[in-house]
């Protein structure tokens, strides 16, 4: 990837390719592509590879993706596996017949078993049976990280599949009812905080660990993949540390400056008990994470107070 490359951001209004898009400007890539929704439905194939041959670009990083917390997961496997696998293939397929010479196709740690030892490498992919609630969304992201490995083995493609952690960060999905655990207890502690509540209410046990990384450490990770010359087919990302929902909950509330107290609803799902990566691979290729979780939530937080009228 030289600073001449034309870089598609496959779903750039997203919290991980927005992340990926202020990156790439940062470091002065001149030739940004990128396409909303309505000027290009990545679910059909037609239109993208329309596109692809028109546009013709050197690099591709798919962070398009439905995705969504726990509850969103459970309730709607049909759309999580039929939006995810359209958008997947339609973009890998058309990377490899038009050209593309790197792609980086992103997933999420919840592609690996529910009981895989901890943390989780890489080798423990398909290694046994799934977490239940984010199973849908968990399969379409094998299937994409199995295209990319059999493009590389038949045709000789440079494909990669990234798999971070938890993320968060700024454009995160802050409604309560489809969003992941760290935006949803920022929501809470800023609405009880308003509201002059003394609590706010947690969803499960408290117990499970979870690992947290910023949208823009993800973004750093990925350039980082993109520009390194070893092949590498799938690599976690995380930060190497996990917390429990209740420390995190915690947490939450400290850096938000609220004096209540994390109460817990026991009848909403936990989930996985445990889902901390391994993140050897990538840190022997010589990446680590910078930003701590304090200060990501504290610089979450302003976003969110920023741009969330409406709320
Ligand atoms: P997961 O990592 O795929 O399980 O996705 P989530 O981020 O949705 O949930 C992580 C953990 O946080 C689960 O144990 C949830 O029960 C717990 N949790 C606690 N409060 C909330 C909340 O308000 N929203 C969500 N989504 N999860 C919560």
């Amino acid at each position: 990837m030289t600073f001449d490359s034309k870089i598609f951001v496959a779903g750039h209004c997203g919290m991980v390719g927005s992340a990926i898009v202020r990156r790439l400007e940062r470091e002065g890539f001149s030739r940004i592509i990128v396409r909303s929704r309505r000027e290009l439905d990545l679910r059909g194939r037609v239109a993208v590879r329309e596109f692809f041959a028109e546009v013709r670009p050197d690099v591709v990083i798919d962070a398009a993706a439905r995705v969504g917390g726990i509850m969103a997961n459970s309730e709607k496997p049909v759309e999580f596996l039929l939006e995810n696998l359209a958008i997947q293939n339609n973009v890998i397929e058309a990377s490899a017949d038009y050209g593309v010479q790197k792609l980086l196709f992103l997933g999420s740690s919840c592609i690996y078993p529910k009981l895989a030892p901890q943390p989780i490498r890489e080798e423990s992919l398909l290694s046994g049976p799934l977490e239940p609630t984010n199973e849908a969304y968990a399969i379409a992201k094998i299937a994409g990280i199995k295209l990319c490995q059999a493009y590389a083995r038949e045709y000789g493609k440079p494909f990669i599949s990234a798999m971070p952690t938890n993320l968060y960060g700024p454009k995160d999905n802050f409604d309560l009812h489809t969003s992941h655990v760290l935006p949803a207890l920022i929501r809470k502690v800023h609405e009880a905080k308003k509201n002059g509540a003394s609590e706010i209410v947690v969803w499960g046990s408290g117990s499970p660990r979870r690992e947290f990384l910023h949208a823009d450490d993800l973004a750093d990770a990925s350039l980082f993949l993109l520009q390194a010359h070893e092949p590498v087919d799938l690599v976690n990302i995380g930060c190497g540390e996990d917390l429990t929902i209740r420390e995190l909950a915690e947490t939450v509330c400290r850096v938000l400056e609220f004096s209540g107290q994390p109460v817990f609803d026991t009848s909403k799902p936990d989930g996985t008990p445990r889902k901390l990566l391994d993140i050897g691979r990538i840190r022997a290729m010589g990446w680590k994470p910078s930003i701590p979780l304090e200060v990501g939530i504290k610089k979450t937080y302003e976003w969110f107070i920023a741009f969330s009228e409406g709320f």
